[in-house]
């Protein structure tokens, strides 16, 4: 591994460790989303000035006026898509950085991941190819209208809140499969846990959440 990706002090393999405790204190136990994350150097995502603080349980900009999701946020939405069983066909929605990417990527089939910013999509393409993630399909575009060619998804997972869940994303689900995802306005939002049975939906709301706002359309 390379020095950047093994980093040192703040950014070394011990104070990633530190950050998988504070995730099983705060309720975490999926020992996959545990081992993926204690895998993957999360500094390499955020800009060099902010790198000693990618462990801190925190949201870091990442340009754009777009965040990399908290750690919690990444493992507990990651552990609700995988609780009912291993996922084969995965959609996520808002790459951003592409942190959230490279943990699914880790532990669901094929992974599909849709940004509407162009300028953050290729730039976490770029840092998922030097973890030697190589595999996932991204697509430019706005995540509203989901990635039929790819549908029926076992999962989706939006790193964005809409004010309503986009009716696309329910489309696309699977018999069996699971959407993650926060809906509501800024300040009143929840995480939902959306399950598609043979009879319709079933929605568990999680937890409240802060999340960037799900936008629509898309930006060069
Ligand atoms: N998991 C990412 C989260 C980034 S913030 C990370 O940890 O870096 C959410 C991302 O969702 C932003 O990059 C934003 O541009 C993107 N986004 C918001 N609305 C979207 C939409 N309709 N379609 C695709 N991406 C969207």
């Amino acid at each position: 591994m390379s020095r950047r990706l093994q980093g040192i002090g703040m950014t070394s393999r011990r104070t990633r460790e530190r950050m998988i405790s504070r995730l099983r204190q705060q309720g975490i136990t999926n020992s996959n989303v545990l081992a993926a994350m204690a895998d993957t150097p999360r500094h390499i995502f955020v800009d060099e000035a902010l790198e000693s603080r990618a462990y801190e349980d925190t949201a870091l900009p990442i340009g754009h006026n777009q965040t990399i999701s908290q750690p919690y946020i990444v493992a507990k939405m990651t552990e609700l898509l995988l609780e009912f069983g291993p996922r084969k066909n995965v959609l996520e929605i808002g790459t951003g950085c592409g942190y959230q990417t490279a943990i699914l990527a880790k532990l669901v089939g094929q992974l599909y991941s849709v940004e509407r910013i162009a300028p953050l999509m290729k730039k976490a393409r770029d840092t998922l190819w030097e973890l030697g993630i190589k595999t996932v399909g991204f697509k430019h575009s706005d995540g509203g209208w989901g990635w039929p060619e790819h549908a029926p998804f076992d999962g989706i997972l939006a790193a964005a809140a809409p004010p309503e869940v986009p009716p696309a994303l329910l489309e696309q689900l699977a018999v069996g499969g699971v959407l993650v995802i926060p809906v509501g306005l800024e300040g009143r939002q929840e995480l939902h846990r959306i399950t598609r049975t043979e009879h319709g939906f079933e929605d568990e709301v999680i937890e409240r959440v802060t999340f960037v706002p799900f936008l629509s359309g898309v930006s060069r």
